[in-house]
C-alpha cells in the first residue's frame, strides 16, 4: 500500500534521514522505534506527504486515504467535537458516521462539547475517532498515547487494534514504548542514525484473543 524509496531528509547540514526504503504492506500494523531526535516525526511527515523539501530519489507510493494522529490531537478549537470528526467527509451520512465514531471511543455523549471541555485523553480517543471515521487506507500516528496514564492508554491500544482489525489500513505508529510496540504491532521497525537499524516481524498470530496471555495483564486491569 505505501511505498517510499530513497528517502533523505536534511537540516542544515545534518542528515536526518539518509536513503531510506520502506514499504509498508495494506493491513500491516507497523511500530517504529527510535531514539528521541533519531528522525521519527520527520519520516511520517515526509510519508504522509507533509515535507515538500525531502528529497525522495525513487518512488513515493502513498495512498490518497491517509489520516494522521499527533500526540497533541489537533482538534480545532473553534468546531465541537462532532464537527470536527466529521470535518472533510464527503456523503449526507457524514455526522451519521461521526456520531457511530464518537459512540465507539465512548465519547457518544460529548458530540456538542467544545474540544477545550474534554479532558487530554479525552480529546485523543476524539482524534481517533475522527481519524478512522475516515477509513483511511494509511494511518500515520505519532505517538497518540504519550501523555494519556496507564489504564486510559491500554483502553487506547485495545480501541486501536479493534478498529485497525475492521478496515485493516497499512498502520504506522511511532512511539518511545517497546511494550506498546510488541503488543500492538505485527511489525516493529528501529529508526537510528538515518535508517533502520532494525525490522523485525513478531510472529503471534493476528487475531488477537482476550484469552491470549499477552492479553491477561491488560484484562485484569480493565
Ligand atoms: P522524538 O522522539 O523526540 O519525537 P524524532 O525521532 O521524532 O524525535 P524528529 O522530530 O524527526 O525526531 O527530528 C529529527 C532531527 O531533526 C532532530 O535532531 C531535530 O532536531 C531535527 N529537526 C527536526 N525538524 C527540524 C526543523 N524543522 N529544523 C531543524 N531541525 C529539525
Ligand atoms: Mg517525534
Amino acid at each position: 500500500a505505501v511505498r517510499v524509496n530513497g528517502l533523505t531528509r536534511s537540516f542544515g547540514d545534518r542528515q536526518v534521514l539518509r536513503n531510506v526504503d520502506l514499504t509498508l504492506a495494506r493491513g500491516e500494523f507497523t511500530a517504529l522505534l527510535g531514539r528521541s531526535g533519531s528522525g521519527k516525526s520527520t519520516l511520517l511527515r515526509a510519508v504522509a506527504g507533509l515535507d515538500h523539501t525531502t528529497v525522495g530519489t525513487g518512488e513515493i507510493l502513498v495512498p490518497r486515504r491517509v489520516s494522521l494522529v499527533f500526540q497533541d490531537s489537533r482538534l480545532l478549537p473553534w468546531l465541537r467535537i462532532l464537527d470536527n470528526v466529521v470535518l472533510g467527509l464527503p456523503g449526507d451520512d457524514a455526522k451519521e458516521r461521526g456520531r457511530a465514531a464518537l459512540d465507539e471511543v465512548s465519547l457518544g455523549g460529548r458530540a456538542s462539547a467544545w474540544p477545550h471541555e474534554l479532558s487530554g485523553g479525552e480529546q485523543q480517543r476524539a482524534a481517533l475517532a475522527r481519524s478512522l471515521v475516515s477509513e483511511p487506507e494509511l494511518l500515520l500516528a505519532d505517538e497518540p498515547f504519550g501523555s494519556l496514564d496507564a489504564l486510559t492508554r491500554i483502553r487506547m491500544h485495545r480501541l486501536l487494534r479493534r478498529l485497525y482489525e475492521r478496515h485493516r489500513p497499512a498502520v504506522l505508529l511511532v512511539t518511545h514504548d517497546v511494550d506498546e510496540a510488541v503488543t500492538l504491532a505485527d511489525r516493529v521497525l528501529v529508526l537510528d542514525d538515518g535508517d533502520f537499524v532494525l525490522d523485525l516481524r513478531i510472529d503471534l498470530p493476528t487475531e488477537r484473543d482476550p484469552g491470549d496471555p499477552l492479553f491477561q495483564r491488560h484484562r485484569t486491569t480493565l
